[in-house]
This record gives structure tokens, sequence and C-alpha cells, in this order.
């Protein structure tokens, strides 16, 4: 028995590589979608919905008949008895593929989050979407071109370089491909990428 912890990129191409194999795989994920972190701009700028960015796992490995997909949230993995421990069960493996991601980080700026949230998940996209679409409202509304001028201001921080594009569609964007740019406000290591 295999166990992949995360259905990112990381755990369905593992999935996917143990297509043939003899071996049964259980994939984890806390979602039963797999989302395609490169749209997330879009969403978070109200060019795509969610539902656009997002895949059920099931569906993706469809056909592949030596993997079970189940959601669930890994809490800890206990390695004397060799099993991943979630909040209502124990799972046993014999080999363990962690493939969980990875967070954002403040470079020590912790108190940055609450004006400047990441962009890693859905919920988060949504939120600045609303944030955009909100200061456009508030534009509209603006009574003089200073105040107009201060609600169109915004500033996005991160490192995600022009000539770093996506190159490989996603299973249901097929020919859609991401040409995220942003403005770079402090210099972060290109290692955070
Ligand atoms: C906004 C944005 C734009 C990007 N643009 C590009 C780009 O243009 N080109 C490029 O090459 N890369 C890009 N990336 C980076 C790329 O998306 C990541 O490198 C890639 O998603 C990492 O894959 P992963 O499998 O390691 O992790 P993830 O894709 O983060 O997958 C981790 C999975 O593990 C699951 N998980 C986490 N914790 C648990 C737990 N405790 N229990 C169960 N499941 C768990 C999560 O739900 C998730 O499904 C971008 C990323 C972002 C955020």
């Amino acid at each position: 028995m295999s166990v992949i912890l995360g259905a990112g990129f990381g755990g369905l191409n593992a999935a996917h590589a143990l297509k043939k194999a003899q071996v049964d795989v259980t994939l984890i994920d806390q979602r039963n979608y797999h989302l395609f972190q490169p749209l997330l701009y879009q969403v978070a700028t109200a060019a795509l919905s969610p539902a656009q960015i997002a895949t059920p796992i099931r569906k993706i490995l469809a056909g592949q008949r030596n993997t079970t997909v189940l959601m669930d949230k890994a809490l800890d993995v206990d390695l004397d008895a060799q099993s991943v421990v979630t909040a209502s069960r124990r799972i046993p493996y014999d080999y363990l593929i962690v493939a969980t991601g990875a967070r954002h980080a403040y470079f020590g700026h912790e108190d940055w989050e609450k004006f400047a949230p990441g962009l890693k998940d859905i919920d988060e996209a949504i939120q600045i979407r609303r944030r955009v679409l909100i200061a456009f409202e508030k534009a509209e509304a603006a009574t003089g071109e200073e105040e107009r001028a201060s609600c169109l201001h915004s500033r996005w921080s991160g490192l995600v370089r022009p000539e770093w594009r996506w190159q490989a569609p996603s299973p249901n964007l097929r020919g859609n491909r991401s040409s995220a740019t942003s403005h770079t406000s402090i210099p972060l290591r290109r290692a955070s990428y």
C-alpha cells in the first residue's frame, strides 16, 4: 500500500507515475479538488471563476484502477506504526509520499497579512477579488479625482517573474496559459518561489 499526501502537482504526478505499478495507491487531500494555482491571479482579479481552476481529483484519476482518493486532512504521520493520522482514522502505508505543498511567507512581517492576504487557495483569491471589486465601486462613487485615484491605487508584492510562465495546461484548461506578472515591491529571494 502506497499513500500519497496531497493532490497538487507533486501528488498527482506521483499518482500518475504509479499508474501501472503493482501497488494499491491511496491519495489523500484535505480538498476533493485539484487547484491549478498558477491561475489564482485570474480568480483574484475576476477574470476567471473559481470553478474554472478547480478540477475534482477523482475526475483527473478516473480510470486509474489502483488508486483510491480520500478527502481528509493529515494531522500527523506515525512513523513507528507506519500510518497517516487524521481526525477520524489512521491510514496505514508501506510507502509514503508527502506532497503537501508550501505556504507563503511574510519574512518576519506577519502583521502585513491582515492588509495583504496570501494567494495560495480559492478563499484567499476570493478575498482579494472582493477587495479589488469594492475598490472599483468606491472609485466609481468618488466625488473627486484625488479620492478616485486613491481607490484605484494598489500594490502587489511577491515574486513571479514575467518569463516564468506555466507551460503545462491543466486537465480542464487546455490551451489556456497563465501570463501572470506582478509588481515586486520588496526584494524577496528567488528561492522563495
Ligand atoms: C499564485 C500562484 C501562481 C503560480 N504560478 C506558477 C507558474 O506560472 N509557473 C510555475 O511553474 N509555478 C507556479 N506556481 C507554483 C506552483 O503552483 C507550485 O509550485 C505547485 O502548485 C506546487 O505543487 P505541490 O504539489 O508541491 O503543492 P500544492 O500544489 O500546494 O499541493 C499541495 C496539496 O496538498 C494538500 N494538503 C496540504 N496540507 C494537507 C494536509 N495536512 N492533509 C491533506 N492534504 C493537504 C493541499 O490541499 C494541496 O492540494 C504558482 C503558485 C501560485 C500560488
